[in-house]
């Protein structure tokens, strides 16, 4: 590395979120300095098919000209106001119409009337996280306060978000998690069913285990359940058969609110516009961000079901404000961009287009099952995740140490395809707009990077 080089000054300065410091400092990492596509570039010129969308979230990949436009129309027009004092603007009440008029409403759900937005996924997690204190406050239901989460759920990073989250290295040495934050089982079919047992019958225990959970804790104390539909940064696991369908009656029963994290599933990911279609989903609340502007502004929303808003209102009579927000909440690009990838979506046939090209992504991944390194391969629509195993068929991992999974994303990687290593699965969630092409050549350079690291 050149003593000024680019990315000897990236060395000496930035601080990166979810990296080890301690290998980056001796191996250095990549800058990337342009996109065209479902591609991204680095500064040397080495091309990569981008198989992780970014961060799961550049559905239209990197050059979406149409979003860079209105940007820059919204910047001229009005480049910054808030949403403080009764005071706002066109762009956040548009994309409030137009989020609602298309957000998720299974039959026998509530509709949800009303949107929040702010920059990131956690923000929108950890303010409705607020809310729901907030609303069994006003409710007369103090004590009902504690969150369910669920063993590797993923739901953002600040204090309250990575509580509810999953993750043991996210608690770990941060004192976390904050009392008051419980975890359900993981319900990955694949890693944790017995010998024997039916998807089913895993479903139908990870829901008794949750009845028991939510009984050893005084169900009177137990205020929300949070769940993803598909986990994605527990590993891309899918639910499994009935999963839901079990769960949610439990919540019902114990007077828990369910909010369903929407924040990568949400806007096609998972071959319907919204994961609670694809997996008939009745929550209270929904947070969603990354694709609601393709990632192109930071934007994220949270929803909400008239009876929260009727008690915020009520709250609101009697402490005379909500006081609650953040200075670029609905910020007037970001909800101009979010409108126009709505848009896109709309006019694009984007949801339709990720039904047509899903199974040739799965079964693409799915011939790989011949390799000796896959124990599973899982997906729905654009979200797939891969189990490397030392023996698939008798679920046999790797030795922790030999950090397969990072070998084989670092192969990958070397090859021109960045995917995204979770121990050792791997996930997979390209942009919505990739091609049969483009998926085949990830798929021929998936299997190359595995060859490379057998
Ligand atoms: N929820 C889910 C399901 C996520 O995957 C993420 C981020 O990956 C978040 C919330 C947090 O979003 P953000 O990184 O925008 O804060």
């Amino acid at each position: 590395m050149q003593p000024n080089s680019n990315r000897a000054r990236d060395k000496a300065y930035v601080v990166h979120q979810h990296t080890n410091l301690a290998i980056y400092d001796r191996d250095g990492g990549t800058l990337i300095t342009g996109g065209d596509g479902v591609y991204v570039t680095d500064e040397d010129g080495k091309r990569y098919l981008e198989a992780m969308a970014g961060m799961w979230s550049a559905s239209l990949g990197f050059s979406e000209h149409r979003l860079a436009e209105v940007a820059y129309r919204q910047m001229k027009a009005l480049p910054y106001y808030h949403t403080f004092y009764a005071r706002g603007h066109l762009p956040s009440v548009d994309l409030a119409e137009t989020l609602l008029a298309i957000a998720p409403r299974q039959p026998g759900a509530e509709p949800l009337t009303k949107v929040m937005f702010h920059c990131s996924g956690s923000e929108s997690n950890d303010t409705a996280i607020k809310l729901i204190w907030y609303y069994h406050n006003a409710i007369g239901k103090p004590n009902k306060k504690r969150i369910i989460g669920r063993h590797r759920g993923y739901h953002g990073c600040t204090i309250a978000t990575a509580s509810v989250s999953g993750n043991p290295t996210m608690h770990q040495d941060f004192d976390l998690p904050l009392p008051g934050f419980l975890h359900a089982d993981n319900p990955h079919y694949y890693r944790f069913h017995e010998e024997g047992e039916s998807e089913e019958a895993f479903s139908q225990r990870m829901a008794d285990n949750l009845e028991r959970l939510i009984l050893d804790n005084d169900p009177g104390t137990i205020a929300a359940f949070f769940a993803e539909p598909v986990q994605g940064g527990g590993g891309a696991i899918t639910p499994p058969a009935r999963y839901f369908e079990l769960i949610q009656p439990i919540l019902k029963k114990y007077d828990i609110l369910f909010l369903v994290d929407e924040v990568i599933c949400g806007f096609g990911r998972t071959g319907s516009l919204w994961g609670c279609q694809t997996y008939d989903l009745r929550p209270d609340l929904v947070t969603c961000g990354k694709a609601l502007s393709a990632s192109y502004q930071p934007i994220s929303a949270l929803m909400l079901t008239q009876k929260i808003f009727d008690a915020m209102m009520a709250e609101s009579e009697k402490l005379g404000s909500f006081a609650h927000g953040y200075t670029h909440s609905a910020h007037p690009v970001a909800c101009a961009v979010a409108l126009e990838t709505l848009n896109i979506y709309e006019s694009d046939g984007t949801v339709e287009h990720v039904r047509r090209v899903a199974p040739v992504f799965l079964d693409g991944l799915r011939s790989l099952l011949d390799h000796p390194m896959m124990g599973d391969v899982r997906g729905v629509g654009l979200f797939a995740g891969v189990e490397l195993m030392a023996d698939g068929g008798k679920r046999i991992p790797f030795p922790p140490a030999l950090k397969v999974g990072q070998q084989v994303q670092d192969e990958c990687q070397a090859l021109g395809l960045i995917v995204r290593c979770i121990g050792d699965r791997i996930a997979l969630t390209p942009p919505l707009i990739i091609t049969a092409d483009e998926v085949a050549e990830l798929v021929r350079l998936f299997r190359q990077g595995l060859d490379n690291v057998w």
